[in-house]
């Protein structure tokens, strides 16, 4: 099975892909995670799209299209996709469609986490992840474990592009791509929406009966 999972920064989507990945044996391609990982190594892409980066602005397709290709095309993620952040345009989905023709996947389900704004707002200044394992943490309602070899709060590492300026910024192209992206997968029968307002363990549950009803 390979799903997509939308929703503006902060709706869920790290926290509720980690879920989703343990539970059904799954890869996540998140692209933010990826370009993230290039700017810190200071790789000649990192370089490039560094600024791009913190101000919330989106890296070219053709950059992000490539850098997809390299995992869409290994056969150990094959039908175990969650893409998380891309596509994030109509372009981007065109190619990601005809990528998984190219080698013979498909998208089976696309979730679609809601947020107001008002509540992105909070999560985000809330948040951070583990720099060892990438899972996702908020000061006021997930907080980490003590004491831990993985994911203490002395791992904790704050994105540089969450903060509430920029987070609005983000929020807001978010919302100006999606529309006709979410047309684009309900077209296709593929778009099921969930309410991001509640709590991580009511949203995992209904995410699984979604999963489980289309595996099954
Ligand atoms: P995210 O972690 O998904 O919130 O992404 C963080 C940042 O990475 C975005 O603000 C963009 O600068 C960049 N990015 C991530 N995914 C994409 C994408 N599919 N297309 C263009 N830029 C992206």
């Amino acid at each position: 099975m390979n799903l997509i999972i939308f929703g503006p920064p902060g709706a869920g989507k790290g926290t509720q892909s980690n879920f989703i990945v343990n539970k059904y044996d799954l890869f996540q391609l998140s692209t933010g995670r990826i370009l993230r990982e290039e700017v810190k190594n200071k790789t000649e892409l990192g370089i490039k799209i560094d600024s791009l980066m913190s101000s919330g602005s989106l890296i070219e397709n053709k950059i992000v299209n490539k850098l997809i290709e390299g995992f869409v095309s290994n056969i150990k993620y094959k039908n175990r996709f969650i893409f998380d952040g891309y596509p994030r345009n109509i372009e981007q989905a065109n190619n990601l469609d005809a990528l998984l023709q190219k080698y013979e996947q498909k998208i089976d389900l696309v979730l679609d986490l809601s947020v107001s704004l008002d509540i992105v707002k909070k999560r985000i200044s809330g948040r951070s992840a583990c720099s060892i394992c990438g899972k996702i943490y908020n000061d006021f309602f997930n907080t980490p474990p003590k004491n831990s070899s993985c994911c203490d709060s002395k791992f904790l590492q704050k994105r540089s592009d969450d903060t509430l300026d920029i987070a609005v910024k983000r929020f807001q192209t978010y919302e100006k791509n999606m529309d006709p992206l979410i047309k684009f997968y309900k077209d296709l029968n593929l778009l099921k929406s969930v309410n991001g307002e509640r709590t991580i363990s009511q949203i995992s549950a209904e995410i699984s009966g979604i999963i489980d009803s289309i595996e099954g």
